[in-house]
């Protein structure tokens, strides 16, 4: 039996979950597992998380080893679809209302928890006492986990064969906090440096990450192009050029047992590209749900799901709804985020009632019948490290309108071209996405057989975790895995 593949994450689906990241870790370790490579995961134990399931066994008192003070930590197993997972526990970090932040904002210490917790971690892979030949992080949360591998293999020879791969979800959250913070993190003091976690006078937990990884991965190969430049780089396109060789973009993939219109358990009918007849009785479902115009039945409705951040473009969208409301549409916004971005949606419910439903919630069921009930996804991202709703689009039926970036440049076809599966549009303006759309919206209305076929195409493309979990496994295998220990 090979040493196994720890990955160290802060979230997971189904335990807890925000965004992509969660359904990402939900799929890859259960992937990776049913191709053979024996892995766990680590996650913290939030209150949301907890009492849902039952535990296996658990560990108490893990030394993680403050300078200061002997704070331990307690874990507990359970078994998910084959996979380990363990949870650390320490009531006063992770039992809480939220796991990052609340409407008031971050919580302040989410230095000091995610600091914990990576340190949490590894003191449970030393307790468990089987070497990993890699540790997995992902995310600024987990940031500073390759930075303690790397100075505990100096003293322990426990980790002196494991690797660490660290895996960007968006380079956008570095997890940038005060200088004062170093002094606590149990690092020495040549890590305090431009080459280690310092960036601009502050603690950079993504650069910790980028700098000591073995290998550093993103989740779509235009992102991991894209963040060499300024632009979307965020400060650390510098450091990206100089790991070289070492990074690799790898497309994720989608859970489609969870994510397809044959399986999700929240659609009132299910269908397929051999049979769409169940798409319709779903968009009439959610035309009846959301309380929207019943003529909408025979008109195109567009969909949005997503943080109503400035990422994600929603202000680009909310420019243009004045003029899209001029068309007979309707337009369903799913998504929860910045209050001003909450307040809009509402208003424009109340401004457009029947045609524009806005939903200020996060809801997993309701994303499946937005996926199923509308006829074409929006998704004008300012960037997009991989994007897994658009995929999920396609898998629905539900041809995606995004900008041409990231990931979405990467797994859809543009129109004209014709194995097309959606729209792009270039530059990230109401303009060139009110163009895209009636671009759009013109052939759902001429040429109904060309829309048809474009769906069906759509429902056909297959982002299956087997071939991204592949490409992990040979970056795996380039750091150590499955060769034994000297
Ligand atoms: P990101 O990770 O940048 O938020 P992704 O497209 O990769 O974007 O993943 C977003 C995930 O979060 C998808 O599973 C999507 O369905 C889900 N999601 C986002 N907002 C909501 C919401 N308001 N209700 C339910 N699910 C949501």
């Amino acid at each position: 039996m090979s040493r196994p593949v720890f990955f160290v994450t802060s979230e997971m689906y189904p335990f807890c979950k925000t965004g992509g990241l969660g359904d990402v870790l939900g799929a890859l370790p259960v992937t990776l597992h049913k191709m053979g490579i024996p892995v766990a995961v680590i996650l913290p134990f939030y209150r949301l998380t907890m009492n849902r399931h039952k535990v296996h066994q658990s560990y108490f008192g893990l030394p993680v080893g403050y300078p200061w003070a002997p704070i331990t930590a307690d874990a507990h197993k359970i078994v998910y679809n084959g996979v380990p997972v363990y949870f650390i526990e320490r009531a006063e970090y992770f039992d809480r209302a939220a796991y990052y932040n609340t409407y008031k904002g971050d919580y302040f210490d989410n230095a000091e928890r995610f600091i914990f917790f990576c340190r949490a971690a590894l003191a449970l892979i030393r307790r468990l006492n089987n070497s990993p030949a890699v540790i997995h992080a992902h995310d600024w949360q987990t940031g500073m986990l390759p930075a303690y591998v790397h100075y505990y293999k100096q003293y322990d020879p426990f980790w002196q064969n494991t690797s660490t791969v660290f895996t960007v979800h968006n380079l956008a959250f570095q997890g940038r906090f005060s200088s004062r913070l170093f002094d606590g993190c149990g690092l020495p003091p040549d890590a305090w440096s431009m080459s280690g976690v310092e960036f601009f006078g502050d603690l950079n937990m993504m650069k910790a990450g980028l700098n000591y990884a073995s290998k550093v991965t993103t989740v779509s190969p235009s992102y991991s192009r894209e963040i060499l430049g300024p632009e979307f780089g965020y400060g650390m396109d510098g450091v990206l050029r100089e790991r070289g060789s070492d990074l690799h973009g790898i497309l994720n993939g989608v859970n489609y047992s969870i994510w397809s219109p044959e399986n999700s358990r929240y659609l009132p009918r299910h269908y397929s590209a051999d049979n769409l007849s169940g798409k319709k009785l779903c968009k009439d479902a959610l035309i009846a749900e959301l309380g929207m115009s019943p003529h909408l039945r025979n008109r195109p409705i567009f969909g949005f799901i997503g943080r109503l951040r400035e990422q994600k473009g929603i202000d680009i969208l909310y420019e243009i709804v004045p003029e899209l409301m001029k068309r007979d549409i309707g337009l369903v916004v799913l998504g929860e985020g910045d209050a001003g971005f909450e307040a809009a949606s509402m208003r424009f419910s109340q401004e457009y009632p029947g045609r524009y439903a806005g939903i200020v919630r996060y809801t997993e069921p309701l994303a499946h019948r937005v996926q199923a009930g509308s006829d074409s996804f929006l998704m004008p991202s300012r960037y997009e490290p991989c994007g897994l709703t658009q995929m999920y689009a396609l898998r629905y039926g539900t041809p995606p309108i995004a900008t041409s970036v990231g990931g979405l440049r990467d797994s859809i076809v543009p129109c004209p071209a014709d194995d097309c599966t959606g729209f792009t549009f270039d530059e990230c303006t109401g303009d060139a996405f009110l163009e895209a759309i009636l671009e759009a919206l013109t052939l759902w209305e001429n040429n109904p057989q060309r829309w048809k076929e474009m769906v069906i195409r759509a429902m056909n493309q297959d982002f299956s975790w087997e071939r991204s979990a592949q490409q992990y496994i040979d970056i795996y295998r380039s750091i150590g895995y499955g060769q034994e220990t000297l």
